[in-house]
Formats: structure tokens, sequence, C-alpha cells
């Protein structure tokens, strides 16, 4: 399902830019600009909706923070379950992690071992099919790291999905499942 150019430009510019945050030099794409305008934010998640629903999901995993809202909004959406990759030591029960590099250092997400159900399948042995969502995909290292995850658990992440792509970073490449972009930056 394809985005007309008018809810390309609603979405687009809803989305703020920020320059120099967190550090010099980045430009921070700041999405709550999108969350409080009623228009853009229905706009995106009618679009998700479309495109997802004859996906057959079970499950769709957000990336922490901001992709607890878009997933979770969408998971009620499709009538799924929504379960939260978070960074490490926040979640209470048993966990299972994995860590990627930073620009300087590493970094580490979990998720817990029966978000997906027993040995990642909801029902019987099929593993269940899970959505990855985030908000933004810079190197990708983050959601590429949480797609380890839901394949380590025994579920099978079928799509990750992202609002907005800084596509000059190339963080689509390397993924063993096709990524989907709203938006396209440069
Ligand atoms: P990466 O692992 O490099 O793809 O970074 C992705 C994560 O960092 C996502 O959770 C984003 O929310 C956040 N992020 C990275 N760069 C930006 C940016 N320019 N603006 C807003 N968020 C960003």
């Amino acid at each position: 399902m394809t985005l007309s150019a008018e809810d390309k430009k609603i979405i687009l510019e809803s989305i703020r830019d920020i320059p120099d945050f967190p550090k010099p030099g980045i430009v921070f794409k700041d999405i709550s600009t999108l969350l409080n305008n009623p228009e853009a934010f229905n706009t995106l998640m009618n679009h998700l909706e479309a495109r997802y629903k004859e996906f057959g999901l079970d499950y769709i995993a957000g990336i922490d923070a901001r992709g607890f809202i878009f997933g979770a909004a969408l998971a009620d959406r499709l009538k799924v379950g929504f379960v939260p990759v978070r960074k490490k030591g926040k979640l209470p029960y048993t966990t299972v992690a994995q860590k990627y590099s930073l620009e300087y250092g590493v970094d580490e997400v979990e998720i817990h071992i029966d978000a997906f159900g027993e040995n990642g399948c909801r029902c019987g042995d099929t593993p269940s099919k899970v959505l990855l969502i985030d908000d933004l995909i810079a190197t990708g290292g983050t959601a590429k790291a949480a797609a380890n995850l839901i394949n380590k658990v025994g579920a099978t992440c079928i799509e990750a999905c992202f609002i907005m792509e800084l596509t000059f970073l190339k963080g689509r490449e390397g993924f063993d499942m096709p990524v989907y972009s709203v938006l396209q930056v440069d």
C-alpha cells in the first residue's frame, strides 16, 4: 500500500529538525511534533495499518523508547500483541540480550525470553511472525540487534519498519529481512 505524495508531505512536515542535539553535528528528528499533530499521527497510523493488516502478524516489537509509541498504537489497530525491546536492565523477568556497537563503545538491548510465546511460538511449534518497529533508522545497529533478539528467542522477524530513514547512513544494508521506511531523508 503506497502512501500518496500529499500524505507523505503531511507526515514529513510534522517532524521537527533540531540541529546540534544531543551533540554538535547531529540533526535530531523530533517526532514529538508528529505525535501532537492529530492529522499527521492519524495519517501515519492509517498508512501503517493498511500496509500491515494482511501480513498475518502475531506480534509487533517496538524499540525503546519511541518505537513503543508507534508499535503499541499499531498493535492495537491490528489486534495483535505488543512486545517492548528494552535497553539493558529494565525488564523484570528472564531476558535474552544482544550487544551492539555504537560510535564509541557498546550498548545492549533485551527482550523477555517468552515474549512471543514458549520458544518464540504463540501457537504450537510455528514461530510467531513479528514486525519490528522504531521511529528512525540511522546506522541500523540498534534495529539489527533487536531483530537478532527476536530470532534468537525462536520467533521470526518478518520485516523491520521505520517512520524515517537517514539514507546516507546506509543502515538498511546487512539486514536478514526486508526493511521498510515511510519517509526517506538524505
Ligand atoms: P541507529 O542504531 O544508529 O540506527 O540509531 C537508531 C536509534 O537512535 C533510534 O532509536 C533513533 O530513535 C535514534 N536516533 C539516531 N539518530 C537519530 C536522529 N538523527 N534523530 C532522532 N533519533 C535518532
